[in-house]
């Protein structure tokens, strides 16, 4: 059996916790409503978010650092090198797999693979979460401008050396012909 007293504390405690509680509900329902029209609006993203990468390609030198710190294997790339150039192939990241851990960026020695603020990841189709990170294919067009000038730059140093050797070549056989002569 409740005692009176038991029972108007429990009535109070009842009613002071509910008051309590519709005063912040109170407070938040006469305010202005402030929804966010996403996908046309966005709140805020934290500097530190870590959201899906970005690449700064120009920079990469293929050295697989960042998918060999990876620990489920996210990370795929390929490239054709051309003395120092890259012919870019490909080089994806598996969203299906990847939990954001940040850890393929702090191994990069170009520090060009980055977490960026971007976070939409929606699709019919998880195939689609295996993204492309590269912004070309083969090679960049500062690159190809740079293997002409180191093709032209051998080229005219094979072609210099090739000269060389030709002048070189009638000086060393001059003295094999001379002794011939002496021996007539
Ligand atoms: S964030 Fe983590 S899981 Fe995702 S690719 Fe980088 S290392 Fe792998
Ligand atoms: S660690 Fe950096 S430089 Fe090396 S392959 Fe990855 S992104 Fe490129």
């Amino acid at each position: 059996m409740v005692s009176a007293s038991e029972y108007f504390g429990n009535v109070w405690k009842t009613l002071s916790t509910t008051w309590g509680g519709m005063k912040i509900t109170g407070k938040y329902f006469l305010q202005k409503p402030i929804p966010v029209q996403y996908p046309d609006e966005r709140l805020p993203i934290p500097d530190r978010y870590r959201g899906i990468h970005y690449l700064e390609q120009e920079k990469c030198i293929n050295c697989l650092a960042c998918a060999r710190a990876c620990p489920i294997d996210c990370i795929e790339m390929d490239a054709i090198r051309h003395g120092k150039e890259l012919e870019w192939v490909t080089f994806t990241l598996d969203y299906q797999k990847c939990m954001f851990c940040e850890l393929c960026v702090y191994p990069c020695p170009k520090d060009c693979i980055h977490m960026g603020t971007e976070y939409a990841l929606v699709t019919y189709d998880r195939s689609e979460l295996n993204y492309d990170l590269l912004s070309f294919k083969g090679m960049s067009r500062d690159a190809r401008i740079r293997k002409k000038e180191a093709e032209e730059k051998k080229a005219a140093k094979d072609a210099a050396k090739a000269t060389k050797a030709a002048k070189a070549a009638p000086a060393e056989e001059a003295p094999a012909e001379e002794e011939k002569g002496e021996e007539g």
